[in-house]
């Protein structure tokens, strides 16, 4: 809901109550959407933000070997690199001038259809070539964490961790009733070493149309059993970083990187959704911790990719939601790097002991580095 002009050109807009939080949505041309979440009610003054991009013909191709589909999005290479901060697309407006995707004077949690996305809804005719192609249709979201462009997982409140998780539990459950929608993922990027082209803190959500073959080989796993089930009890006390009742943190003893954290809850659920508010709100406990032992293991930012498992579509019966961190650092000044052997055939070597990663991350270790 809109108000009259302000003077500087702002309008005031309202967010109303939705699912234990408020959100306010706001159109933002070409089919773009801006939802922006907080725990209490408030109103935002919102300017006139970046204007949408268009073109970039997104498609996929079929790999002739493995079948596996590669998405082409020309629109990406123009994507914003490395801004300034004072130009940073992810902080609020103060006013009309330096327009941001974020267009209003402050913001909690915010997330918005990406203008350079891969994957469109209304995605145009694939070209008609020697190979399978299909056309890229699917959604790509931002997920802002904070309007303080300093922030990071390690540092935020874990309660507005907490309503951030809440919010993705909202998004997730509404792209995944999408009937075209086959699999969401809410994922981060961090750090420049994995190519982060924005400093300020956030992550995305990716909504395919399809089931990437290695997530549906993880997603058969539970058909038959549940392989998550039961890990406060079984797994070796060392391993274990934090717990509380709804969840376990800990590095898996089948870490494909080094310093890898999953984050499981007790529960079998689905999603984020499924797991309820008060159970999200120990997860996000949980994952605060994590992402501040992997800040503390070398004193440093951890590069790292992050993303939460929740069911493909036709697994939500037995499919056990489950959070995982895979960072990039094997020593302080050392990166791991995915070279020929994991490249070409998804066969990893591990240099650290998972046992001895989770003493440097609980602090057990005097060998730092
Ligand atoms: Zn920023």
């Amino acid at each position: 809901m809109t108000d009259p002009l302000h003077e500087d050109g702002a309008t005031a807009i309202t967010a109303v109550a939705a699912d234990g939080l408020y959100r306010a949505t706001v159109p933002r041309g070409e089919g773009r959407r801006l939802y922006l979440f907080s725990r209490l009610a408030r109103s935002y003054r919102l300017f006139d933000g970046l204007p949408s991009v268009t073109g970039g013909s997104a498609h996929f191709r079929q790999h002739p070997l493995t079948g596996e589909w590669i998405s082409y999005s020309g629109v990406r290479q123009g994507r914003t690199f490395l801004p300034q901060t004072a130009e940073c697309p992810l902080c609020a407006m103060t006013s009309g001038e330096l327009k941001t995707d974020i267009p209003v004077d402050d913001y909690e949690v915010a997330i918005f259809t990406n203008r350079f996305a891969a994957l469109t809804e209304e995605a145009s005719l694939p070209p008609d070539m020697m190979l399978g192609t299909r056309p890229g249709t699917g959604i790509c979201e931002v997920v802002s964490y904070s309007a303080d462009h300093q922030a990071s997982l390690s540092t935020i409140e874990p309660d507005r961790v907490a309503l951030l998780l809440d919010a993705l539990a909202i998004r997730c459950t509404e792209l995944m009733a999408n009937a075209d929608i086959a699999y969401v993922m809410p994922f981060e990027n961090r750090g420049r070493e994995i190519g982060v082209t924005l400093d300020h803190p956030h992550g995305q959500i990716y909504a395919l149309p399809h089931i990437p073959d290695r997530i549906k080989k993880a997603a058969d796993a539970f058909r038959t059993d549940d392989p998550l089930a039961g890990l406060s009890q079984r797994l070796p006390e060392q391993l274990v970083l934090a717990k509380n009742k709804s969840g376990i943190a800990f590095v898996p003893p089948w870490a494909r990187y080094p310093f890898e954290i999953w984050i499981v809850p007790h529960q079998q659920v689905a999603d984020l959704a499924a797991l309820g508010a008060e159970a999200r709100a120990d997860m996000a406990a949980l994952v605060s911790i994590a992402a501040g032992k992997l800040d503390a293991a070398f004193d440093a930012p951890m590069p790292y990719t992050f993303a939460w498992q929740m069911a493909p579509r036709g697994y939500a019966d037995e499919f056990h939601l489950h959070a995982v961190f895979q960072p990039l650092k094997r020593a302080a000044d050392k990166m791991k790097y995915l070279a020929s052997v994991e490249q070409f055939t998804g066969f990893f070597l591990v240099d650290l002991l998972p046992e001895a990663a989770a003493d440097i991350l609980n602090g057990q270790d005097g060998q730092r580095g």
